[in-house]
């Protein structure tokens, strides 16, 4: 079977970048890598090294310059021409900061329901938002809720159930976990383990 993610040879630097800092011209020089589906693939790095810039170019949100990203087997340009829907929802990513991530203004409930109404053309119902909420170990109480009225690490943990309410095959955690405390982090990254186990997710995690 193809790996479900698949880099040769990528390179890639953004505009400008390379003038100021002669010895730093590239962002990311000659990456390849090849992910398994179902397994977990762990990016590290310094701040700054390219980490999200890679995160972007292989969910495609980011033009690719030279090298090549493919998944399942097909490039990614394939996949972003004729199936740019069944691509967007099988790759979901979890942001570092929860707070960002989620517009202050929206219950939790109608933040949740968006990737489905945006790629589904429906509103889900409240019981398969519920069942959503308790997936991540959270009460479906907190449907009603805003952002501002749940702690960080109830935040993160109801950005992956956002993500997951589409069955992505890859999700991808940029930091996921660093804006939270020490006791929650784990918390979030053995949900997030679990639940890799359990859906047969890919995960990507950076740190
Ligand atoms: P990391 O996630 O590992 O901290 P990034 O991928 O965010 O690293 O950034 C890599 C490098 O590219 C950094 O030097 C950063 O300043 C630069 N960079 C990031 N985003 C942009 C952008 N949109 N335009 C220009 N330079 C950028
Ligand atoms: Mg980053």
């Amino acid at each position: 079977m193809s790996p479900i993610i698949e880099v040769e040879n990528l390179f890639f630097r953004y505009a400008g970048a390379g003038k100021a800092q002669e010895r730093l011209p590239w962002t990311l020089d000659d990456i390849s890598l090849s992910v398994p589906a179902a397994t977990t693939l762990g990016i590290v790095g310094e701040s700054g090294s390219g980490k999200s810039t890679l995160i972007r170019l292989l969910c495609g949100l980011v033009p690719m310059q030279r090298g090549i990203v493919r998944s399942e087997g097909r490039a990614l340009s394939e996949w972003l021409g004729r199936d740019a829907a069944r691509f967007r929802r099988g790759t979901q990513i979890v942001f570092q900061n929860p707070r960002r991530s989620f517009d202050p203004r929206m219950t939790i409930g109608a933040s949740v329901s968006q990737p489905i109404q945006a790629l589904e053309r429906r509103r889900p119902t409240i019981e398969e938002l519920a069942r959503q909420m308790e997936h991540v170990g959270l009460p479906p109480a907190l449907l009603d809720r805003y952002p501002h009225q749940v702690s960080g690490g109830q935040l993160q943990r109801v950005a992956i159930a956002r993500a997951l309410t589409v069955k992505p095959k890859i999700l991808y955690a940029d930091e996921a976990t660093s804006a939270l405390d020490v006791s929650v982090q784990a918390q979030v990254l053995n949900l997030l383990m679990d639940l890799r186990d359990e859906l047969g997710l890919t995960l990507i995690l950076v740190t």
